[in-house]
């Protein structure tokens, strides 16, 4: 008789990797942006989806929203390719490149799915620290890949959840070290001061992965993509399945990109937003660590970042708790809302520690 069989042992995944959606007043904790996108942008998504022929599978290629990408970073559309969110990319690109006898290369404390996915795709995980102050420590970060030799080196600018941007001397660095591919996560690129697609060259192993989540204002959408080499993107198509990204989403995600000037508003007010919620938490008894992110990751000196997170919410601000994350002690990071949502929890952090 059939039955239900244990799940594949090396997942080894635990509860796996999700933010508790708890209702709250205020939502500070999964980095979105705080505003819409632009009222001109639904109008025009709505007026293109009366054509669509919804009997038909979509163009499995995506070329009209990859075209609309590469015009975007000055690249060619082959090296383009898009997925269901940045973390299909990444996904998609460890079931490509990862597998058995192969290895990622990680300094943590960073994005957990990079981890997440090697367990997934069954990749080793070879694994390095963060230095002092939580930054890169560029001695470390030869150390692993020499000693790994990894196929996949993530690096994640800036980086989730500590904030600060990889610097183009150590991305540079890398690029030379790595024997593999060097994956630079840039879900929040836009909000930092500059961005490895700069170094973007069919000759090398970069590849850079961006999403509409957080800058487009459409984490709802579902739609991410990587700038690559040809080689890189050929492989990604033939490890995804096929129409794996649906004929809303090409749409939706090419028509954003007319609205670039309303994206780098939002980006400027946020960026303008995080100055402020910083100077705040600056005056308050706890450490903060500089960002060039949409959030900010900071301790309280005194008391458990488990009873301030609590505290936070019991006012219906809800922060993401990261005090029970390996080198985060009693850590909470903050993502940048509107200025009333980023007034309301300065006040409730200035009460709570109190
Ligand atoms: N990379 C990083 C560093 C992130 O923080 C996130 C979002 N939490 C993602 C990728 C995934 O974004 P999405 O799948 O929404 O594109």
């Amino acid at each position: 008789m059939s039955t239900v069989p244990p799940m594949r042992a090396d997942l080894g995944l635990g509860e796996g990797y999700h933010s508790p959606q708890v209702e709250a007043a205020v939502r500070l904790n999964t980095n979105e942006s705080p505003l819409p996108p632009p009222a001109a942008w639904r109008a025009a998504v709505e007026e293109e989806l009366r054509r669509v022929p919804w009997h038909r599978y979509p163009d499995r290629g995506a070329w009209a929203l990859r075209k609309a990408i590469a015009a975007f970073h000055g690249v060619a559309p082959e090296q383009v390719w898009c997925a269901n969110g940045s973390n299909e990319v990444l996904q998609t690109l460890l079931l490509a490149y990862g597998g058995p006898g192969r290895r990622v290369a990680v300094w943590e404390p960073t994005y957990a799915l990079h981890r997440h996915i090697a367990e997934l795709t069954g990749t080793a995980v070879a694994e390095g620290r963060r230095g002092d102050g939580l930054a890169l420590d560029l001695a470390e970060v030869r150390r692993v890949i020499d000693a790994a030799q990894p196929t996949v080196t993530f690096l994640c600018s800036p980086n989730n959840p500590t904030g600060e941007a990889v610097g183009r001397d150590v991305v540079e660095e890398v690029l030379q070290r790595a024997p593999g591919l060097v994956v630079v996560d840039e879900a929040y690129g836009q909000f930092a001061p500059w961005s490895s697609a700069e170094l973007l060259d069919e000759r090398s192993g970069l590849v850079v992965t961006r999403t509409y989540s957080k800058t487009w204002s459409l984490a709802g959408l579902r739609l991410g993509y990587c700038l690559a080499p040809t080689a890189v993107v050929a492989a990604l198509e033939r490890a995804s399945l096929p129409y794996h990204l649906d004929a809303f989403t090409q749409i939706a995600g090419r028509l954003a990109l007319e609205y670039v000037d309303d994206m780098e508003r939002r980006v400027a007010l946020v960026k303008e937003e995080r100055g402020r919620v910083a100077a705040g938490l600056a005056d308050l008894p706890v450490d903060v660590w500089r960002s060039d992110a949409n959030f900010v990751l900071f301790r309280p000196q005194r008391a458990p970042g488990d009873d301030v997170w609590r505290g936070l919410l019991d006012r219906s601000v809800l922060v993401r708790n990261c005090s029970s994350w390996e080198h985060l002690a009693d850590c909470l990071r903050v993502t940048i809302g509107t200025r009333e949502e980023n007034d309301a929890f300065l006040a409730a952090l200035r009460e709570v520690l109190a």
